[in-house]
């Protein structure tokens, strides 16, 4: 049996609902079909396939593949891809994090199809892009379709991720039509890091993204706020809430580093996978990511 019937090409948010909602329900958002494909030959090959009666592209939305600045944040359009994402200027000077996060994703070929909105649909805890996003503290414009009239709600990133490969967003009726964060200015700066298996072209052991604002004093550094995402260390894409409270206001040095490392093994929750890490090494791996991307934030704001 095919994956799907019929594939669609709306060039409009509302015509794309519409078109959702004629399906009802049996139809689904498709970008660069990364994910989307890929999971429905695995679900074939465990007797599962599943059956869409159509796939709704929205990789043709009037202005989706764009990035640009509007009421002071960067947007990112439903159909910018990874590679799109990694050649701006913009987010390689405002979100550096986040071009780092998005230049690990796959290979060249997947990421000039696969789309950031999509890494964020498919809820993913260890997705490259989301991690990066949540220290970016982004949001997700939403829009369905509510009595036939389209509508947009801007909804922060964390409420949308549910559980491991569980979005609040429904898409089969709705779609994320753009991400929006702030960008960094002065002293604040941002780094991504992640560790991967050597052959590997999947998600990583673990990924961690640090946002820094600081005060620069003459002979000391003050972490004025900090934010702190990693994954996968729970179902979900996860910010270190207790590690970021207890960094507020301290001077950055060695032993500041040592117990917010600390803190971070005591609230990260990172569980064993058969195809990637023990849980073990993951610990091993947490105060490495969160001193080298802490410095970096911290050097890059003050620089
Ligand atoms: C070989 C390979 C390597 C990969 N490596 C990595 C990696 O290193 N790091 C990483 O994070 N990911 C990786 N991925 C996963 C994948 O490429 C990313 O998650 C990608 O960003 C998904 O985007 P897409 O546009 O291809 O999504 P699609 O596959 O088109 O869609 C994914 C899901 O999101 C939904 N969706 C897509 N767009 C929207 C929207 N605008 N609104 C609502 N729902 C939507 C779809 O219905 C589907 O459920 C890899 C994939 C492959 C095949």
């Amino acid at each position: 049996m095919k994956v799907f019937e019929n594939y669609h090409l709306p060039t409009s948010v509302s015509e794309a609902l519409t078109l959702l909602a004629q399906y009802e329900g049996r139809a689904r958002v498709v970008a660069g079909g990364t994910d989307l494909l890929v999971d429905s030959q695995t679900e074939y090959y465990e007797g599962q396939r599943p059956h869409y009666d159509a796939l709704v592209d929205v990789t043709r939305l009037a202005g989706a593949n764009e990035i640009y600045e509007q009421d002071g944040f960067i947007v990112v359009g439903c159909a910018v891809t990874h590679t799109q994402i990694v050649a701006s200027s913009l987010i390689q000077q405002r979100a550096t994090a986040l071009a780092e996060a998005c230049a690990v994703v796959g290979g060249p070929q997947v990421r000039n199809v696969a789309t950031l909105c999509g890494n964020v649909a498919h809820a993913l805890p260890a997705a490259d892009g989301a991690v990066a996003l949540m220290a970016l503290e982004a949001e997700a414009s939403v829009a369905s379709l509510q009595a036939l009239v389209p509508s947009n709600q801007w909804k922060p990133l964390a409420k949308i991720f549910l559980g491991p490969g569980q979005s609040a967003v429904d898409s089969t009726r709705e779609l994320i039509t753009a991400l929006r964060f702030r960008p960094l200015g002065k002293n604040r700066a941002s780094a991504f890091a992640r560790v991967m298996r050597p052959q590997g072209v999947a998600l990583p052991i673990l990924g961690m993204a640090t946002c820094a604002h600081i005060e620069n004093r003459k002979s000391e550094i003050e972490i004025q706020d900090v934010a702190i995402s990693a994954g996968p260390v729970a179902p979900v894409p996860f910010r270190a809430a207790q590690t970021e409270e207890f960094l507020r206001g301290k001077i950055l040095g060695d032993a500041v580093l040592q117990t917010a490392a600390e803190i971070l093994a005591k609230e990260a929750r990172p569980r064993t996978s058969a195809h990637r890490a023990t849980k073990e090494y993951r610990y091993e791996l947490l105060p490495a990511l969160l001193k080298q991307t802490l410095r970096q934030a911290v050097a890059r704001a003050a620089s």
